[in-house]
């Protein structure tokens, strides 16, 4: 039996605080769209986007309590273990998961050691918090540059340390969700032309559609499900009008070949949902 001294070394009486229980589904955003993955989403994240669509993972504490799911890395490795066993791509988001990174990283450390299968370790983050015992635990990381219109940003400094670190060059990748507005395409076009110098992919998504505006419809006495919400939405000025109008907005980066412009895939698949996708 192992003592109290060697159960900590193991990390697996350690918690970590989720959204919601981890599920299997098809990634929408990045470089690895369209692939499937288990989606491990944190709770808790100041960065405050304004057009976040995950509010729900905004508060860290109810009053002295910590908000969440409560799992031990040990339930959650078992979680893992017999509900997602087929998938192998684990998708570490949020909330912002560098604000859990010892969370995160003793978690990956005891699953790496007790866990049934090989998993390819994926995390997206907005850059929060510089963690570099994390950053080099992980596989893939996808770095969620944020424009001007979202009211955050991802710290310049952060990302030049992506692209230039010798360790994370090889596993980043940069994405950006733009509106319609002028800032965010120049900013956009911007990025574009810092990354290419570096040779850095960038994947370009259109924001079409958020929570905050969702709930501002339900208060009026309306619902996401409704198609027609979506039409509303098209019209609306940050938005774009359709996903045409997006892509013609940077056909002019037809040569480059660093740059991806998708839709984000899961809104498609399930517009309107806000969790389980
Ligand atoms: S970083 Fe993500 S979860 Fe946090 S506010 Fe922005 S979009 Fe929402």
């Amino acid at each position: 039996m192992l003592g109290r001294k060697n159960k900590m070394k193991d990390y697996g009486e350690n918690e970590v605080y989720l959204f919601e229980k981890p599920y299997t589904t098809i990634n929408g955003e990045g470089q690895h769209i369209g692939k499937p993955a288990v989606f491990i989403r944190f709770q808790g994240c100041t960065v405050g986007c304004k057009w976040c669509d995950a509010m729900g993972t905004w508060p860290k504490s109810r009053g002295k309590m910590r908000y969440g799911i409560c799992m031990t890395n040990k339930e959650l490795t078992e979680y893992l273990d017999e509900h997602c066993e087929h998938t192998p791509r684990l998708w570490i988001t949020g909330g912002e998961p560098t604000e859990h990174a010892e969370e995160i990283w003793s978690f990956i450390k005891y699953y790496k050691k007790y866990g049934n299968r090989e998993r390819i370790w994926h995390m997206i983050t907005a850059g929060k918090e510089f963690d570099v015992k994390l950053m080099y635990e992980l596989d893939y990381i996808t770095i969620d540059i944020k424009p001007p219109s979202s009211g955050a940003d991802t710290p310049p400094e952060f990302i030049s340390w992506c692209m230039e670190d010798q360790q994370l060059k090889e596993k980043v990748e940069f994405k950006m969700v733009v509106s319609a507005t002028a800032e965010d395409i120049t900013f956009a076009r911007y990025t574009i032309d810092t990354l290419r110098q570096f040779h850095r992919d960038i994947t370009l998504q259109p924001l079409y559609w958020s929570e905050s505006e969702a709930r501002k419809e339900q208060d009026i006495g309306q619902t996401v499900k409704n198609l027609k919400l979506y039409e509303q939405e098209f019209s609306k000025p940050s938005n774009w009008k359709s996903y045409g109008e997006f892509a013609e907005e940077f056909m002019d980066t037809v040569s480059y070949d660093h740059v991806r412009v998708l839709p984000q895939l899961h809104k498609i698949y399930w517009p309107g949902v806000l969790s389980g996708i």
